[in-house]
Order: structure tokens, then sequence, then C-alpha cells
């Protein structure tokens, strides 16, 4: 709340600024110490680029000492691009090319493969070129589904990784690649509660202890455990802490946290969905009977898993005058409307707020991760400027879009305006 009002008194949240997005960068780095002093020092933590890909947060990140999570070519790019080390990056993809995989064999970058196809190809690839892969190998753990179907991938079918009962393939596919090093394991992104994530991690660990038992201590080097924390969007919500996890893994898995293997992270929303807030002013307030809507700047394009599947994704929301000040008053029920021309634009309906009048500032909370990464063309609308502060001190981190520069997205590469 007091970010917004703080933006708006510098100067960086403008007159014409009809939305911005905030980043508390001192709570993203407080984030990221709680994460690495609950794991092993040596751990790796990979932040999930999907979640959250501005450049300046990656580079932040980088800085802090994290590797990063790539789940597509561009998203190396970017990894790159802000500082990280190859060595420390991680590719997932169930898609990779050739192509791709070449890029990240010669870079030196770690490669979860994602089924045993990949594998003979990344074997190929090793061959005709002499480099030995860093890889590791994605176990689908089939220990069930979270409370949101869309989000979870370790149920009986899965489209990502091999299936644990194809276990025999799976020991085949390590006794035939010596240079296959690692078990990867992602149980989900939201709503799977601790112990449907450390059933996950436990049953590919156990597959691990039966891999180095048959092939030989010390066969897998590598384990890397996922993401999937959830962050809190609930005032109710009490979302497990880094420690918590890792106090349950440690008792489902002697020796999981024993150095050997290494262990790698690829958390992304319990890191940075806490640490940004949205804020719209109000275009229009609308009353109709039984019915009041205050009409923002940011709809469906930011919010595309909360106007799609609102039960699933709800936030807490906030109020502000046009000065920034916090308004109280007896509350009422509100319609969040976006932007855009289709009927099921509500980033939030039924919001509990104070009476809200046009000029106002709505505050959404929790949209650090998982919302710009998603950003909808739909309507062409632009990009609200995207804010930082760290340690008092306001930066942009991306400046808002002008109608040229979406334009210039809709006609592609090498065409000028
Ligand atoms: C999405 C994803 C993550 C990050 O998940 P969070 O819920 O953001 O922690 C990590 N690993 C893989 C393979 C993913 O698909």
């Amino acid at each position: 709340m007091d970010l917004v009002r703080q933006a708006l008194e510098a100067g960086f949240f403008r007159a014409t600024d009809t939305a911005v997005i905030v980043y508390d960068l001192d709570r993203l780095e407080a984030n990221v110490t709680r994460l690495a002093e609950a794991f092993p020092e040596r751990t790796g933590h990979a932040f999930a680029v999907k979640s959250c890909p501005l450049p300046p947060i990656l580079s932040f990140l980088a800085g802090l000492g994290l590797g990063a999570e790539a789940a597509s070519l561009p998203e190396i790019h970017l990894a790159l691009a802000a500082g990280f080390p190859p060595a420390r990056i991680v590719f997932d993809s169930p898609a990779k090319t050739v192509e791709e995989l070449q890029l990240a064999l010669t870079l030196g970058i770690y490669i979860n493969a994602d089924n045993l196809t990949e594998l003979e190809r990344i074997a190929g690839l090793a061959a005709a070129t002499g480099v030995t892969p860093r890889a590791g190998l994605r176990v689908n753990p089939q220990a069930g589904l979270g409370r949101i179907k869309a989000t979870s991938v370790a149920g009986r079918y899965s489209k990502f990784g091999v299936p644990l009962e194809e276990r025999a393939a799976i020991l085949d596919a390590f006794a035939r690649y010596p240079w296959l090093e690692g078990l990867h394991v992602h149980v989900g992104s939201q709503g799977c509660p601790l112990d449907l994530l450390v059933a996950g991690v436990g049953a590919v660990f156990d597959l691990g202890r039966d891999i180095d038992r048959a092939l030989g201590a010390g066969r897998i080097k590598t384990f890397d455990l996922g993401g999937g924390l959830p962050a809190g969007y609930r005032d109710s919500d009490t979302p497990p802490t880094p420690a918590a996890y890792v106090a349950a893994l440690a008792e489902r898995c002697p020796g999981l946290l024993s150095g050997d293997p290494a262990l790698v992270t690829e958390f992304g929303r319990m890191l940075a969905a806490p640490c940004a807030v949205a804020a719209s002013r109000v275009e229009y307030v609308k009353r109709q009977k039984g019915h009041r809507t205050a009409v923002l700047h940011l709809g469906a394009d930011l919010f595309v898993r909360e106007c799609y599947n609102p039960k699933s994704w709800p936030h807490r929301t906030g109020l502000l005058d046009p000065t920034g000040r916090e308004k109280t008053g007896r509350i009422g029920v509100w319609h969040l409307a976006g932007p855009l021309c289709f009927s099921g634009d509500f980033p939030v309906w039924q919001a509990r707020l104070p009476d809200i009048g046009a000029g106002d500032i709505v505050l959404v909370r929790d949209v650090g991760a998982y919302t710009l990464s998603m950003w909808s063309r739909y309507n062409s609308r632009q990009m609200p400027r995207v804010l930082g502060i760290r340690q008092g001190q306001f930066s942009v981190l991306r400046e808002r879009e002008e109608p040229q520069d979406v334009v210039r997205f809709w006609l592609g590469r090498e065409k000028s305006v």
C-alpha cells in the first residue's frame, strides 16, 4: 500500500500511467535468503525464469548468486543476458530441439531430459561433438494431483517426464549413458500441499537409491527437486516455509541433505509472487441493480489465469484515493473489471472494498510471478510501467509500452512503423 503512495510521491507513478506494477526488491532478497538458509549451503537454487522474466529482476537474482531454470531457448538467452553463468543454468522443456540441445551442450548448460528419446538425441550429439553432457532425467513420481489440475504435473498421466512405473527403462538408461548424472522431479506449481511435494520428491529419491544400488554408489550425482512451494494469496493462506519443507524432506528422505548428491531447486512463485503489487487507476465506476463495477486498466492481459479460472487464483486487494492514501469506510462488494473486450475480464470478482470513485487507485497484491510473464496481447494494450524499489530508491524495471511498441510487436522483425 505504502509502496504505491511512495511511487506517486516520488513521481515514478506518473499522471500518465494508467497502471503500474511495483516490485519490492528488498523483500525478494529476503525471500532468497530464507530459501538459501533452509537448504544445505552448496545447493544450487535455479530461479524459474518463466515466473518472472524481467531482465533487471533476473540480473538482481544472478547477483545474489542464484542460478536460472530456463524452459525455452529465449529463456536461456534471457538468463545469459542477465549474467547467469552457463554452469548455473538448468534447461527444462518437454520440446527441446536438436539445435537447442546443441547450444546447451556447447555452453555447458545442465539439461534435464524430459524423456528417453531426448536422451538418445543428447547421446548422438555428444558422440558427434565430443562434448560430455551435463544432464539429468525428469521422472514423473506419479504421486497425485494438487488442488489445481492445470498446474499439477505428477498425476498417473502427465505430459512431463518418464513415469516412475517405467522403472526398468529408467535403470536401463542410466546403465547405457555413463554421463547421465542426475534425477529431476517437479510435482506442480501452486495448489500442491507439502505432503504431496514431499511424496513426489521422496519417490524419485528412492529411485535414485535403487539406481545407486544397481550401478554403483555415487551414480546419481545431482538431484533436482524442482519448484512448487506455494505462495499465499488469501489472508487465510499459510504457505509452508522453506525451512518446514526442508524439515519434511529430511524426515522422508534421510541422506537427501547430506551433500551427496548435489541438490538443485527450481523455485519461482514462492520467491517472486509476494514481492509485487499492481496498481490501477479506476477509469469509471458503474452501478447497476445488485452490482457495483470499477473499470480498471489491468485485466486478462495481466491476469490470464485469474480471469479464466477465478476460483483457483484469488488475490488480496486494496484501495487508495487519487493521492495514494488508503481509503476506509463501509465495505461493499465490487467487481473489478478489466479493460478488455470479453465478458470474463474480471481480475477479481466480488472484491470487498470501501466505496470506489473514479480516479481512485485499486491495488491487487502478490502479482510478482506468473502475471507479467503471461502477458496477453489480446486487445493490444500497452504493458504498464514496472517499478522496483530497493533501500528506498525507485527505479524503472521496464518502461511502459508506447502504442508504437505494440504496433511494432505485431509487425514483426525488421519492419519499420
Ligand atoms: C514451473 C516450474 C518450476 C517453478 O515452479 P514454481 O511453482 O514457480 O516454484 C520449476 N520447475 C519446473 C520444471 C517447472 O515447470
